[in-house]
């Protein structure tokens, strides 16, 4: 890979370049936040929405392991009559996911089509 700042091409896995100084690692915002397919999370959502793996892809991690928490509990304590009513919350989630009423993941990056 190639230096950010000045070019230089540098190590693949370096943390900075070693010719200008400058770190190669954004920090918070990584690479991979920046774009997430609308379609893939919402599909994911309607899929394994009760796990919440579609809260965590975006980044929403409370949100994630409530429904994970509810899920596992719910279908232990409640006869799976919590974990149903996870999977109905997940589902309009995944359904605002898929028709862009959720815009943009916890960390404000918008979400691709
Ligand atoms: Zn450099």
């Amino acid at each position: 890979m190639y230096c950010k700042n000045c070019g230089k091409e540098i190590d693949d896995n370096a943390q900075v370049c070693p010719e200008c100084g400058v770190n190669q690692r954004s920090t918070g915002r990584s690479i991979q936040d920046a774009s997430k397919s609308r379609l893939v999370v919402g599909l994911i959502g309607i899929f394994l929405g009760v796990l919440g793996i579609h809260n965590f892809i975006l980044g929403y991690t409370n949100r994630g392991i409530t429904q994970l928490v509810l899920t596992i509990v719910g279908a232990v304590l409640t006869c799976g009559i919590v974990t149903f009513i996870v999977w109905i919350w997940t589902l309009i989630e995944s359904i605002k996911i898929l028709t862009g009423e959720i815009k943009e993941d916890a960390y404000g990056n918008p979400l691709t089509d």
